[in-house]
């Protein structure tokens, strides 16, 4: 898979991109101070955007946060397939049962711990993932002990609702392959944007000028959470999702 990265070789982010011996000079100075690990899916993103979508959008938003913190914050490799049963019936998409996905997700948050990373942001970019883990994420603080923070959340719940409804047309944010993740592909990567497939108005309604004004905000915003972290501060930011009706609470469906 060709992940989205800097390629700035002084400027190594991913865990991978380490030798054992850097990551572990790097713990053993104190320079890691929290470890992103990117949630998402492989699947079908309707006709014209294709299926790895939602890994590297949350992907390059992970490695876009981490730089902004650099050398403070590392990203581990993506949990690529995420619970996506409900699209089944697309042929291509991949899914795992959702106690397996949260298994999994714990385990390579505990990698994280075992190296000796206190903060781990589980960064999730595919709606599917939320409930999911939402529903487990404070059994895994009981496992991993009360030296280790770690926290749930997509990178969408940073947004400021004033900016979504001035940008969106539709009022969807991420939605599901429409002007959003249109818009956010045309920026990160528009050969992936199969444009005469485009079948649907909402999809149509996708720009790259769109993308530009709402990723630099959602990285900022996915930083400040990091930052907020590593200082041990509370934070208010509840799962949600954007509809033209308003923000919406992803858990209880209620508007907020
Ligand atoms: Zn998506």
């Amino acid at each position: 898979m060709n992940l989205v990265t800097s390629g700035d070789r002084d400027r190594r982010v991913f865990v991978g991109d380490h030798t054992r011996k850097e990551f572990r000079e790097k713990i053993e100075a104190g320079t890691i101070d929290a470890a992103i690990v990117p949630t998402a899916a492989t699947e079908q993103h309707n006709e014209h955007l294709e299926m790895i979508h939602d890994t590297l959008h949350a992907t390059w938003m992970a490695e876009q946060a981490a730089l902004r913190l650099f050398p403070r914050v590392v990203v581990t490799s993506p949990v690529s397939v995420g619970v996506s049963e409900h699209w089944m019936a697309q042929i291509g998409t991949l899914t795992v049962r959702p106690e397996i996905f949260c298994e999994y997700v714990f385990d390579v948050c505990n990698s994280m711990v075992r190296a000796g990373v206190k903060n781990v942001l589980i960064l999730n970019g595919h709606g599917g993932n939320v409930k999911p883990l939402m529903r487990r994420i404070y059994e895994f603080r009981d496992r991993l002990g009360s030296d280790v923070n770690i926290r749930f959340q997509s990178y969408w719940d940073v947004y400021d609702p004033a900016l979504v409804r001035e940008t969106m047309d539709n009022g969807r944010l991420p939605g599901h392959a429409d002007e959003y993740e249109t818009s956010t592909m045309l920026v990160l990567a528009p050969e992936r944007v199969h444009a005469a497939d485009i079948d649907n108005d909402s999809a149509a309604l996708g720009t790259k000028a769109k993308g530009d004004r709402l990723m630099e905000p959602a990285v900022d915003g996915v930083a400040a959470v990091l930052e907020k972290m590593i200082a041990g501060e509370k934070i208010d930011q509840p799962p949600v999702t954007f509809r033209s009706e308003g923000r919406l609470h992803m858990i209880s469906g209620e508007e907020v």
